[in-house]
Protein backbone atom coordinates (compact mmCIF):
# COMPACT_ATOMS: atom_id res chain seq x y z
CA UNK A 1 0.00 0.00 0.00
CA UNK A 2 1.29 3.49 -1.18
CA UNK A 3 1.21 6.84 0.32
CA UNK A 4 -1.51 7.95 -1.64
CA UNK A 5 -3.96 4.75 -0.90
CA UNK A 6 -3.04 4.76 2.76
CA UNK A 7 -4.18 8.19 2.92
CA UNK A 8 -7.61 7.25 0.63
CA UNK A 9 -8.26 4.13 3.12
CA UNK A 10 -8.03 5.35 6.09
CA UNK A 11 -7.75 8.85 6.72
CA UNK A 12 -9.83 11.02 3.42
CA UNK A 13 -12.84 10.51 4.22
CA UNK A 14 -16.02 12.53 2.43
CA UNK A 15 -17.25 15.35 5.09
CA UNK A 16 -20.78 14.76 5.74
CA UNK A 17 -23.29 17.80 4.84
CA UNK A 18 -22.99 20.33 6.98
CA UNK A 19 -20.09 18.94 9.06
CA UNK A 20 -19.00 21.32 11.93
CA UNK A 21 -22.08 23.46 11.31
CA UNK A 22 -21.04 24.18 8.03
CA UNK A 23 -17.49 25.32 8.64
CA UNK A 24 -15.48 23.69 6.64
CA UNK A 25 -15.73 24.64 3.56
CA UNK A 26 -12.88 21.89 1.94
CA UNK A 27 -11.97 19.05 3.96
CA UNK A 28 -8.54 16.75 3.15
CA UNK A 29 -7.23 16.37 -0.68
CA UNK A 30 -6.32 19.54 -1.77
CA UNK A 31 -3.18 21.77 -1.09
CA UNK A 32 -5.00 23.14 2.22
CA UNK A 33 -7.83 22.37 3.95
CA UNK A 34 -10.23 25.96 4.73
CA UNK A 35 -12.23 26.91 7.12
CA UNK A 36 -15.31 29.11 8.36
CA UNK A 37 -15.33 29.87 12.11
CA UNK A 38 -18.33 31.97 12.40
CA UNK A 39 -18.86 35.99 12.52
CA UNK A 40 -17.45 36.82 16.00
CA UNK A 41 -16.20 33.99 16.55
CA UNK A 42 -12.02 33.35 17.61
CA UNK A 43 -10.04 30.39 15.58
CA UNK A 44 -8.84 28.20 18.79
CA UNK A 45 -6.19 25.86 17.87
CA UNK A 46 -3.78 23.40 19.49
CA UNK A 47 -1.65 20.75 18.76
CA UNK A 48 -0.39 17.75 20.90
CA UNK A 49 1.99 15.10 19.98
CA UNK A 50 1.87 10.94 21.04
CA UNK A 51 5.42 9.48 21.01
CA UNK A 52 5.77 5.94 21.18
CA UNK A 53 7.38 4.45 24.82
CA UNK A 54 6.81 7.74 25.89
CA UNK A 55 2.40 9.10 25.76
CA UNK A 56 1.64 4.91 24.72
CA UNK A 57 2.62 1.54 25.30
CA UNK A 58 3.78 -0.59 22.15
CA UNK A 59 0.91 -2.88 23.41
CA UNK A 60 -2.26 -0.54 23.02
CA UNK A 61 -5.32 -1.38 21.14
CA UNK A 62 -4.93 1.01 17.99
CA UNK A 63 -8.67 2.46 18.29
CA UNK A 64 -7.69 3.40 21.73
CA UNK A 65 -5.06 4.61 20.19
CA UNK A 66 -6.80 6.54 17.71
CA UNK A 67 -9.34 7.71 20.41
CA UNK A 68 -7.03 8.96 22.75
CA UNK A 69 -4.81 11.00 19.83
CA UNK A 70 -7.98 13.24 19.72
CA UNK A 71 -9.18 13.37 23.02
CA UNK A 72 -6.24 15.10 24.22
CA UNK A 73 -7.08 17.59 21.81
CA UNK A 74 -10.24 18.23 22.26
CA UNK A 75 -9.30 18.36 25.94
CA UNK A 76 -7.41 21.60 24.82
CA UNK A 77 -10.04 22.88 23.14
CA UNK A 78 -12.77 22.31 25.94
CA UNK A 79 -10.46 24.15 28.42
CA UNK A 80 -10.88 27.19 26.27
CA UNK A 81 -14.28 26.55 26.16
CA UNK A 82 -14.25 26.62 22.65
CA UNK A 83 -16.58 23.78 20.24
CA UNK A 84 -14.38 21.63 17.98
CA UNK A 85 -14.07 22.66 14.13
CA UNK A 86 -11.98 20.01 12.42
CA UNK A 87 -8.72 18.65 13.51
CA UNK A 88 -5.56 17.32 10.82
CA UNK A 89 -3.14 14.81 11.99
CA UNK A 90 0.77 14.11 10.80
CA UNK A 91 1.72 10.86 11.34
CA UNK A 92 4.97 9.01 10.99
CA UNK A 93 4.85 5.25 10.67
CA UNK A 94 7.05 2.33 10.70
CA UNK A 95 5.60 0.37 7.86
CA UNK A 96 1.66 0.68 6.14
CA UNK A 97 0.42 -1.74 8.68
CA UNK A 98 -3.56 -2.37 7.88
CA UNK A 99 -4.46 -4.07 11.12
CA UNK A 100 -2.85 -1.07 13.06
CA UNK A 101 -4.18 1.53 10.58
CA UNK A 102 -7.70 0.18 10.72
CA UNK A 103 -8.09 0.05 14.48
CA UNK A 104 -6.61 3.33 14.65
CA UNK A 105 -8.79 5.18 12.05
CA UNK A 106 -11.55 3.53 13.19
CA UNK A 107 -10.55 4.76 16.67
CA UNK A 108 -10.26 8.32 15.58
CA UNK A 109 -13.14 8.29 13.35
CA UNK A 110 -15.07 7.28 16.07
CA UNK A 111 -14.56 10.71 18.23
CA UNK A 112 -14.23 12.95 15.22
CA UNK A 113 -17.90 12.43 14.66
CA UNK A 114 -19.05 12.03 18.14
CA UNK A 115 -17.62 15.52 18.82
CA UNK A 116 -18.16 16.87 15.46
CA UNK A 117 -14.56 17.44 14.96
CA UNK A 118 -13.81 15.67 11.27
CA UNK A 119 -10.53 15.54 10.48
CA UNK A 120 -9.59 17.73 7.72
CA UNK A 121 -5.89 17.44 6.60
CA UNK A 122 -2.74 16.16 7.69
CA UNK A 123 0.50 14.45 6.32
CA UNK A 124 1.96 10.92 6.40
CA UNK A 125 5.81 9.70 6.17
CA UNK A 126 7.20 6.63 7.06
CA UNK A 127 9.56 6.80 10.22
CA UNK A 128 9.39 6.01 14.00
CA UNK A 129 5.66 5.74 15.04
CA UNK A 130 4.29 9.69 15.83
CA UNK A 131 0.87 11.09 16.13
CA UNK A 132 0.72 14.71 16.08
CA UNK A 133 -3.02 16.21 15.91
CA UNK A 134 -4.33 19.82 15.86
CA UNK A 135 -7.69 20.60 16.84
CA UNK A 136 -9.28 23.52 15.52
CA UNK A 137 -12.46 25.03 17.30
CA UNK A 138 -14.15 28.31 17.86
CA UNK A 139 -15.20 30.31 20.51
CA UNK A 140 -17.08 34.19 20.70
CA UNK A 141 -14.55 37.05 20.85
CA UNK A 142 -13.49 37.36 24.76
CA UNK A 143 -15.43 34.80 25.84
CA UNK A 144 -12.28 32.05 25.64
CA UNK A 145 -11.45 30.50 29.27
CA UNK A 146 -8.11 31.20 29.72
CA UNK A 147 -5.55 30.17 32.47
CA UNK A 148 -5.46 33.70 33.68
CA UNK A 149 -8.70 35.18 35.29
CA UNK A 150 -8.92 32.79 38.78
CA UNK A 151 -9.43 35.81 41.63
CA UNK A 152 -8.75 35.38 45.38
CA UNK A 153 -11.89 33.75 46.92
CA UNK A 154 -12.84 32.03 43.91
CA UNK A 155 -13.91 28.18 44.50
CA UNK A 156 -11.64 26.15 42.34
CA UNK A 157 -13.74 22.99 40.55
CA UNK A 158 -12.33 19.65 39.11
CA UNK A 159 -14.86 17.74 36.95
CA UNK A 160 -15.07 13.55 36.82
CA UNK A 161 -12.23 11.99 38.15
CA UNK A 162 -8.69 12.15 38.78
CA UNK A 163 -6.38 9.32 39.42
CA UNK A 164 -7.76 6.44 37.91
CA UNK A 165 -5.20 6.53 35.25
CA UNK A 166 -2.02 6.17 36.78
CA UNK A 167 -3.43 3.53 38.70
CA UNK A 168 -3.64 1.66 35.49
CA UNK A 169 0.01 2.83 34.39
CA UNK A 170 1.13 1.31 37.92
CA UNK A 171 -1.07 -1.80 37.04
CA UNK A 172 0.66 -2.13 33.96
CA UNK A 173 4.09 -1.37 35.41
CA UNK A 174 3.73 -4.36 37.85
CA UNK A 175 3.55 -2.17 41.17
CA UNK A 176 0.34 -2.58 42.01
CA UNK A 177 -2.42 -5.25 41.02
CA UNK A 178 -6.39 -4.83 41.40
CA UNK A 179 -9.01 -6.96 40.51
CA UNK A 180 -9.84 -7.64 36.89
CA UNK A 181 -13.34 -5.40 36.57
CA UNK A 182 -11.10 -2.61 38.59
CA UNK A 183 -8.45 -3.02 36.41
CA UNK A 184 -10.78 -3.05 33.15
CA UNK A 185 -11.97 0.68 34.99
CA UNK A 186 -8.97 2.14 34.87
CA UNK A 187 -7.60 1.25 32.01
CA UNK A 188 -10.77 2.55 29.99
CA UNK A 189 -10.31 5.88 31.52
CA UNK A 190 -6.36 5.71 30.72
CA UNK A 191 -6.41 4.26 27.29
CA UNK A 192 -9.90 6.42 26.18
CA UNK A 193 -10.30 9.51 27.73
CA UNK A 194 -13.29 11.31 27.85
CA UNK A 195 -12.60 15.24 26.65
CA UNK A 196 -14.94 17.19 27.99
CA UNK A 197 -15.99 19.81 25.38
CA UNK A 198 -19.48 20.23 26.50
CA UNK A 199 -18.83 21.19 30.19
CA UNK A 200 -16.16 23.17 28.57
CA UNK A 201 -18.42 25.67 26.58
CA UNK A 202 -20.97 25.66 29.21
CA UNK A 203 -18.58 27.48 31.33
CA UNK A 204 -18.34 30.09 29.19
CA UNK A 205 -19.12 33.23 31.01
CA UNK A 206 -19.26 31.43 34.23
CA UNK A 207 -14.90 30.11 34.91
CA UNK A 208 -12.97 32.92 35.20
CA UNK A 209 -10.08 30.35 34.45
CA UNK A 210 -9.51 26.56 33.25
CA UNK A 211 -6.74 24.40 32.23
CA UNK A 212 -6.94 20.71 31.41
CA UNK A 213 -5.77 18.41 33.77
CA UNK A 214 -2.79 16.14 31.66
CA UNK A 215 0.21 16.23 33.44
CA UNK A 216 -1.22 16.27 37.26
CA UNK A 217 -4.12 17.97 39.42
CA UNK A 218 -1.99 20.18 41.20
CA UNK A 219 0.79 20.43 38.55
CA UNK A 220 -1.87 21.75 36.23
CA UNK A 221 -3.92 23.91 38.86
CA UNK A 222 -0.24 25.29 39.59
CA UNK A 223 -0.02 26.57 36.05
CA UNK A 224 -3.07 28.65 36.20
CA UNK A 225 -2.53 30.12 39.67
CA UNK A 226 1.08 31.50 38.02
CA UNK A 227 -0.62 32.76 34.96
CA UNK A 228 -3.38 34.48 37.26
CA UNK A 229 -1.08 35.87 39.85
CA UNK A 230 -2.77 34.09 42.64
CA UNK A 231 -2.47 31.25 45.41
CA UNK A 232 -4.74 28.40 46.46
CA UNK A 233 -5.24 25.57 49.51
CA UNK A 234 -6.86 22.42 47.62
CA UNK A 235 -8.40 20.07 49.98
CA UNK A 236 -6.50 17.27 49.26
CA UNK A 237 -9.11 14.37 51.05
CA UNK A 238 -12.28 15.80 48.59
CA UNK A 239 -9.81 15.60 45.42
CA UNK A 240 -8.80 11.86 46.95
CA UNK A 241 -12.26 10.81 46.93
CA UNK A 242 -13.59 11.99 42.94
CA UNK A 243 -11.45 8.79 41.90
CA UNK A 244 -14.15 6.51 40.08
CA UNK A 245 -12.25 3.68 42.06
CA UNK A 246 -11.64 5.21 45.27
CA UNK A 247 -11.49 2.78 47.16
CA UNK A 248 -8.81 1.06 45.75
CA UNK A 249 -6.99 4.44 45.45
CA UNK A 250 -7.80 4.75 49.36
CA UNK A 251 -6.59 1.28 49.88
CA UNK A 252 -3.19 2.27 48.77
CA UNK A 253 -2.57 4.26 51.85
CA UNK A 254 -3.07 8.02 51.89
CA UNK A 255 0.08 9.27 50.87
CA UNK A 256 0.27 7.11 47.19
CA UNK A 257 -3.61 7.46 47.21
CA UNK A 258 -3.09 11.47 47.68
CA UNK A 259 0.17 11.31 44.87
CA UNK A 260 -2.53 9.33 42.14
CA UNK A 261 -4.89 11.78 42.44
CA UNK A 262 -3.23 14.94 43.10
CA UNK A 263 -0.48 14.20 40.76
CA UNK A 264 -1.06 11.35 38.78
CA UNK A 265 -2.02 12.38 34.97
CA UNK A 266 -3.55 11.29 32.23
CA UNK A 267 -6.88 12.43 33.92
CA UNK A 268 -7.67 14.96 31.10
CA UNK A 269 -10.74 16.04 33.33
CA UNK A 270 -10.86 20.29 33.80
CA UNK A 271 -9.66 22.18 37.00
CA UNK A 272 -11.01 25.64 36.50
CA UNK A 273 -12.61 28.41 39.27
CA UNK A 274 -15.49 30.32 39.51
CA UNK A 275 -16.62 33.32 42.08
CA UNK A 276 -18.83 31.56 45.15
CA UNK A 277 -21.43 33.27 44.02
CA UNK A 278 -21.48 31.38 40.75
CA UNK A 279 -21.70 27.70 42.50
CA UNK A 280 -25.06 27.26 41.48
CA UNK A 281 -24.22 28.00 37.85
CA UNK A 282 -21.42 26.07 37.93
CA UNK A 283 -23.35 22.90 39.11
CA UNK A 284 -25.92 23.72 36.33
CA UNK A 285 -23.33 23.67 33.74
CA UNK A 286 -22.18 20.04 34.89
CA UNK A 287 -25.75 18.81 35.16
CA UNK A 288 -26.28 19.80 31.94
CA UNK A 289 -23.54 18.31 29.88
CA UNK A 290 -23.80 15.10 32.53
CA UNK A 291 -20.61 15.96 34.07
CA UNK A 292 -19.80 15.13 37.42
CA UNK A 293 -18.18 18.99 39.29
CA UNK A 294 -16.43 18.75 42.91
CA UNK A 295 -15.31 21.74 44.69
CA UNK A 296 -11.99 21.01 46.08
CA UNK A 297 -10.26 24.19 47.25
CA UNK A 298 -10.28 28.35 47.02
CA UNK A 299 -8.14 30.80 45.56
CA UNK A 300 -6.12 32.57 48.08
CA UNK A 301 -4.54 36.18 47.00
CA UNK A 302 -1.16 34.75 48.77
CA UNK A 303 1.08 33.00 46.31
CA UNK A 304 1.67 29.24 46.73
CA UNK A 305 -0.03 25.86 46.51
CA UNK A 306 -1.27 24.39 50.01
CA UNK A 307 -2.65 20.85 50.41
CA UNK A 308 -4.63 20.67 53.49
CA UNK A 309 -6.41 17.83 54.93
CA UNK A 310 -10.24 17.83 56.56
CA UNK A 311 -9.47 19.91 59.54
CA UNK A 312 -7.56 22.41 57.49
CA UNK A 313 -4.22 20.90 58.32
CA UNK A 314 -1.24 20.89 55.85
CA UNK A 315 -0.13 17.42 55.04
CA UNK A 316 2.96 15.93 55.87
CA UNK A 317 6.33 16.85 54.98
CA UNK A 318 6.57 13.68 52.78
CA UNK A 319 3.66 14.14 50.65
CA UNK A 320 4.59 18.06 49.90
CA UNK A 321 7.93 16.75 49.01
CA UNK A 322 6.59 15.16 45.63
CA UNK A 323 8.06 17.28 42.82
CA UNK A 324 4.75 18.00 41.15
CA UNK A 325 4.40 20.68 44.16
CA UNK A 326 7.29 22.09 44.50
P1 LIG B 1 1.31 17.84 0.23
O1 LIG B 1 2.23 17.18 -0.73
O2 LIG B 1 0.70 19.09 -0.26
O3 LIG B 1 1.87 17.93 1.61
P2 LIG B 1 0.15 15.34 0.74
O4 LIG B 1 0.48 14.55 -0.47
O5 LIG B 1 1.01 15.16 1.94
O6 LIG B 1 0.04 16.85 0.33
O7 LIG B 1 -1.35 15.02 1.18
C1 LIG B 1 -2.40 14.96 0.22
C2 LIG B 1 -3.69 15.28 0.89
O8 LIG B 1 -3.95 14.29 1.88
C3 LIG B 1 -3.69 16.62 1.61
O9 LIG B 1 -4.97 17.19 1.49
C4 LIG B 1 -3.41 16.26 3.03
O10 LIG B 1 -4.01 17.20 3.92
C5 LIG B 1 -4.08 14.89 3.15
N1 LIG B 1 -3.42 14.03 4.14
C6 LIG B 1 -2.16 13.55 4.12
N2 LIG B 1 -1.91 12.76 5.19
C7 LIG B 1 -3.05 12.76 5.92
C8 LIG B 1 -3.43 12.17 7.14
N3 LIG B 1 -2.61 11.39 7.86
N4 LIG B 1 -4.69 12.41 7.60
C9 LIG B 1 -5.52 13.19 6.91
N5 LIG B 1 -5.24 13.76 5.74
C10 LIG B 1 -4.01 13.56 5.26
MG1 LIG C 1 2.30 16.58 2.78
Amino acid sequence: MGEFDLIARYFARPLPQGSAGGAIALGTGDDCALLAPAPGMHLAVSSDMLVEGRHFLSTVDPARLGHKALAVNLSDLAACGAEPLGCTLALALPRADAAFLDGFSRGLWALADAAGCPLVGGDTTQGPLNLCITVFGQVPAGQALLRRGAKAGDQIWVSGTVGDARLALEVFRGTLALPGDAFDAVRERMERPTPRVALGVALRGVATAAIDVSDGLLGDLSHLLRASGVGATVQAGVAMTTGATSAHLKALGAERCAAFALSGGDDYELVFTAPASAADAVRAAGAATSTPVTPIGRIDAEAGLRVVDASGRPLDRAFSSFDHFA
